[in-house]
């Protein structure tokens, strides 16, 4: 059993998990930059260290620091939420070598999914589709083109070490493919430390639908159903929702095959712990795998909603050596629940960031209404980490009961001094086609008037 646990993060991830090690009576042990001194994580845990300045390079990211914190509160196991350090395997091994557990996959499983481009080689071997695509990383221009060529446009150039829905271009053309592989290739190197590029076939407006799966250490994995995060905005995620709707209302047989597709992924890869395998789905019914995330997503929580199963309590007690307490059959979805990521940012001025104090904060509730967040009334947002404050998830019986709930959360909801996305996605709700159901990545694009396309395309 876990008596203390150090939580490797911040915001609002940092305090679900120290929610979650408070209901097991584990102690916990917060770390956090000069900046996030008066953070709610930094409150809420048992004990709190110091770990060096704002930029996430001199704290978060910071082994050696983590790890002589973990040394000095004399903790049991490290959870590295999301994001940070979370996916990074050298990070796993030094707290095993150093006996505190980490708590995710086994570093064998991570180096088996190390990256996009590795995992791709992983799913075909499973037997799992892929979109069509390089074989491993694109090293030079004429490798480039003569792969788009074979692959046929448009394409996509994606980084293989890519997150958070940076390092990724499409390309139309020729001309596009060159700047756009060069322009990958260098924001790879500037967010990731890693400037690897694959190509991949660009699938017109796809689905982006994801498996939530777990496993334990006794080689038992199984799946939670999926969750539809097709409402993206520049690749990156706005709105989550479980089920999905094309699942749901157009193809129905394909939740149990993509759920047991996931399941061979993580079977392959030996994976232990949470898990989410991504795919994209076409309008045909055709499902390619894209990626695994090794960590507990931002977006769990609509699973948990219509599951019953308490996520990051599983990663906890699976990394405390227990068998999952749940078989294939006991997993039933119940219900829709839909996610809001509420982010400081100008839905008006480009989504841009929004940082500052914010002055009021009045959050919903009532029925089927949970709110997970770090900000309170006072709270200064600092400019230097990502912009999401907290999530937004109700839960309903049905589909229509669930939006309507949102778009009434939504209208309570109260936060002043800083610009949030909540007008935005109060517009969502209200959409004709959101509301039916039926929705692509390309939805925000559309809703926007075309500006996405613009965005992540070079011009040429
Ligand atoms: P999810 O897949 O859980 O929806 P996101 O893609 O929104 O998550 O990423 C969650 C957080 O982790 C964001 O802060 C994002 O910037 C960060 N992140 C994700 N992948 C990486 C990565 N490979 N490197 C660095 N940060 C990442
Ligand atoms: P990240 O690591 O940034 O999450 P992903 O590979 O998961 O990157 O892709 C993020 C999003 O980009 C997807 O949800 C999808 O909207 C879009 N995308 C990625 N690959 C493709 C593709 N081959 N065709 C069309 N859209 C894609
Ligand atoms: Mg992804």
């Amino acid at each position: 059993m876990f008596e203390k646990v150090l939580v490797a993060n911040r915001g609002e991830i940092a305090v679900r998990i120290i929610r979650a090690c408070k209901e097991l009576n584990i102690r916990t042990v917060a770390v956090y930059s000069e900046v996030d001194a008066n953070s709610m994580h930094v409150q809420m845990a048992d004990e709190a260290i110091c770990i060096g300045k704002a930029a996430s390079s001199e704290s978060y990211l910071r082994i050696d620091r983590i790890i002589s914190a973990a040394e000095i509160a004399d903790v049991d196991a490290i959870h590295p939420g999301y994001g940070f350090l979370s996916e990074n395997s050298h990070f796993a091994e030094v707290c095993e070598s150093c006996n505190i557990r980490f708590i995710g996959p086994s570093p064998r499983a991570m180096n088996a999914l190390s990256d996009k481009a590795v995992s791709r080689a992983l799913a075909k071997k499973a037997g799992v589709e892929t979109p069509p695509g390089s074989e491993g990383t694109v090293d030079n221009e004429k490798d480039a083109l003569a792969n788009a060529k074979r692959i046929g446009y448009p394409v996509m150039i994606k980084a293989v070490a890519g997150g958070g829905g940076r390092g990724m271009r499409i390309a139309h053309n020729d001309i596009s493919l060159v700047k756009g592989y060069h322009t990958a290739r260098s924001e790879a190197e500037k967010c990731f430390g890693n400037s690897g590029v694959y190509i991949e076939k660009f699938i017109e407006n796809p689905h982006h639908i994801e498996i939530q799966i777990l496993g334990d250490n006794k080689g038992k994995i199984i799946h939670l159903g999926e969750r539809d995060c097709s409402v993206q905005r520049r690749n990156q995620k706005l709105i989550e929702e479980a089920p999905s709707p094309l699942l749901e209302y157009k193809f129905k047989k394909l939740r149990d095959k993509i759920g047991k597709a996931a399941i061979r992924i993580a079977e392959a890869a030996h994976y232990t712990n949470a898990g989410t395998v991504e795919f994209i789905v076409d309008d045909q019914g055709n499902y390619y795998f894209l990626e695994v995330n090794k960590r507990i997503q931002v977006e769990h929580p609509v699973t948990e909603e219509v599951t019953g199963v308490d996520l990051v309590r599983a990663q906890l007690e699976i990394a405390m050596g227990e068998p999952l307490k749940y078989s294939q059959s006991d997993i039933q979805l119940k219900g829709h629940a839909i996610e809001c990521r509420i982010n400081a940012e100008d839905p008006f001025g480009d989504f841009r960031p929004s940082p500052g104090r914010i002055e009021m904060y009045y959050q919903p509730g009532g029925r089927g209404v949970r709110m997970d967040t770090h900000a309170y009334a006072g709270y200064t947002i600092p400019p230097t980490y990502d912009s999401m404050i907290g999530k937004l998830i109700v839960k309903g019986g049905d589909r229509r009961v669930a939006i309507d709930r949102m778009n009434r959360a939504l209208n309570e909801f109260l936060i002043t001094g800083i610009k949030t996305t909540i007008s935005f996605q109060q517009a969502i709700m209200q959409d004709p086609n959101f509301r039916r159901g039926v929705y692509s990545t390309n939805f925000v694009e559309q809703l926007l008037g075309g500006a996405r396309r613009e965005l992540i395309e070079e011009k040429t």
